[in-house]
């Protein structure tokens, strides 16, 4: 056999480089199930359903466009780990070379050098396309800056994409829409909203399913509600939905929460994009063209394109930038475990429990979600960012290193020290009594910092404050919220520290 070409559960497209120049009948390609890859962390059932019947319907496809497909099934006979299920493939088909698009995680890349070292196959990586920055783009861009901005680094894609661009501008005058995109749902709750497609799974994601089922049943969340995208055609319908009857809300609504309304009016194509299903850039022509078509508001478009254009190749660039030791992170040396309920959804905290309980039902929970509430607690309650990233890799359905891990880190538990934020995103009960219903119904007040319902992301907040005060007070950003803390006189920082402490040390039962 000439060339192998390993084609990754999250590289599912034609456009994969990995195919150019597929030469029938030398080139085989060579896909692997491992069990390793859904139990390296305790992996949400509907996140190993995802891959598994994405990869399986991929498969069929390259089947049918004459592809000789050398499929390692999950069941077959083999060691769990992906890096042993390689070894073996090389060792038994002996290709001259083996071919694979940039894994998408850092760790895979080893484990694929590794087997190639000892089996003597020389490996071609061939840069990953999907991406709009290659790997290099980003690392040049990064040179040399101090601080590394999102803003400017998506201002920089924008002049060099063209897109919503009028010439050399910015279209509307303005890079940043940001203040249109913040709002609550109104008192009486989000009204109707246009629900997202959904796809009722065909026979191969039933089969998946019910293997699921079968051989993951301890692992957390439900299979019931399984209606992602896992062909391409799912994604082009799952992108045409949003725009269509979703895109003209995104903007206004995208940090607003509220009890039983799991997906907001956000687009749900993470998963899609994660697996390669559909192209980021097609993604944002798409939005771009709504507006330019008078279907959208361009405040709904920018934010939409922020994301897509700006925070996803952003943080690209940074895990390959900051990989390994972005893993390591542990900026205040955070070492509390997860409280169990973390997998469970079981405690009085109803922002928390809303947030988990829709998770474990669905494998989603919308940005805020992650970052003001999960997120938000675990900087607050000081938990180990290792055991919080595992929890994030493993109960998300989009959830893949490559952008989990610098969200978590780096985003939501400020773990890198600031690499590439001006402050550490933490907020009080107020925030999340500001953005959602939770509060009402919950049985702590979110504005308590005292007595028996004092809220525990309140509490936990002053206290967050307290505990980092110097380092804290020394960063423009945070400097009023600092004065505010230093006002509380010194009883009232012993009870608050005190009362945080009861909080941690029985931290089950919050
Ligand atoms: P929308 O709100 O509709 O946004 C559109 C698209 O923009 C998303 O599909 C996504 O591709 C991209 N995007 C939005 N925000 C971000 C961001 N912060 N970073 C990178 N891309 C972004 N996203 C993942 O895809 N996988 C993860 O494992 C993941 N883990 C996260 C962990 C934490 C702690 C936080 C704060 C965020 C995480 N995100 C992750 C980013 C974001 O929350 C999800 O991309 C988004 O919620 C997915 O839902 P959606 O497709 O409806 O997104
Ligand atoms: Fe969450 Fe506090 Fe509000 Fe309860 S009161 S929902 S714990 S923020």
């Amino acid at each position: 056999m000439r060339n192998l070409i390993l084609i990754l559960g999250d590289q599912l497209n034609l456009d994969n480089p990995a195919l150019a120049g597929y030469r029938a009948p030398h080139d085989r390609v060579l896909m692997i199930e491992a069990p390793g890859e859904a139990t390296q962390v305790w992996s949400h059932k509907q996140r190993i359903a995802l891959f598994l019947a994405a990869m399986r319907h991929f498969a069929e496809r390259l089947r049918g466009e004459g592809y000789r497909v050398e499929y390692v099934a999950l069941g077959d006979a083999q060691p769990d780990a992906f890096g042993a299920r390689l070894a073996a493939a090389l060792r038994r088909l002996a290709p001259s070379r083996l071919l694979c698009c940039e894994p998408g995680a850092w760790r895979l890349q080893q484990a694929i050098a590794a087997a190639c070292r000892e089996a003597g196959v020389p490996l071609e990586i061939r840069p990953d396309r999907h991406f709009i920055a290659a790997r290099e783009d980003f690392a040049r861009w990064a040179k040399g800056r101090k601080q590394l901005r999102m803003e400017h680094f998506y201002r920089e894609m924008r002049r060099r994409t063209g897109v919503l661009m009028d010439g050399g501008v910015p279209a509307g005058g303005r890079w940043n829409f940001d203040a249109e995109n913040r709002s609550g749902f109104p008192r009486s709750g989000p009204g109707e909203i246009a629900p997202p497609a959904r796809f009722p799974p065909d026979a191969i994601t039933r089969a998946v399913l019910v293997e699921v089922t079968a051989r993951f049943p301890a692992h957390p969340g439900t299979l019931e509600d399984f209606g992602w995208p896992v062909t391409e055609a799912d994604a082009q319908r799952a992108l045409a939905r949003f725009v269509e009857a979703r895109l003209e809300n995104f903007g206004r609504y995208q940090d607003a929460m509220w009890t039983d309304t799991p997906f907001g009016w956000h687009s749900l194509l993470s998963a899609a994009l994660n697996l390669h299903l559909i192209d980021p850039r097609t993604v944002i022509a798409a939005a771009e063209q709504a507006w330019r078509a008078g279907r959208a508001p361009l405040a709904a478009v920018e934010g939409f394109v922020r994301q897509v254009l700006g925070w996803r190749e952003f943080m690209r660039g940074v895990y390959w930038l900051d990989m390994p030791a972005l893993a390591e992170a542990n900026h205040f040396g955070a070492a509390r475990p997860l409280p169990e309920w973390y997998w469970n959804g079981r405690t009085q905290m109803r922002c928390m429990a809303e947030t988990i309980g829709q998770t474990l039902r669905s494998g989603y929970a919308h940005h805020i979600q992650r970052l003001m509430v999960t997120g938000n607690f675990a900087l607050l309650a000081g938990l180990d960012p290792r055991a919080v990233s595992d929890w994030y890799l493993a109960i998300f359905v989009d959830a893949v290193e490559w952008v989990e891990l610098p969200n978590v880190a780096g985003m939501a538990l400020y773990a890198n020290g600031g690499r590439f934020t001006s402050k550490p995103y933490a907020a009080s009960g107020r925030y999340v009594a500001r953005m959602s219903n939770y509060c009402k119904g919950c049985r702590y007040r979110p504005e308590a910092r005292a007595g028996e319902d004092a809220c525990p992301m309140t509490v936990l907040y002053w206290n967050f404050l307290l505990a980092h005060e110097t380092e804290f007070g020394k960063n423009p950003r945070m400097a009023q919220i600092i004065r505010n803390a230093a006002r509380f006189d010194a009883a009232e920082r012993r009870a608050l520290r005190a009362r945080a402490a009861r909080m941690l040390d029985n931290i089950a039962a919050v």
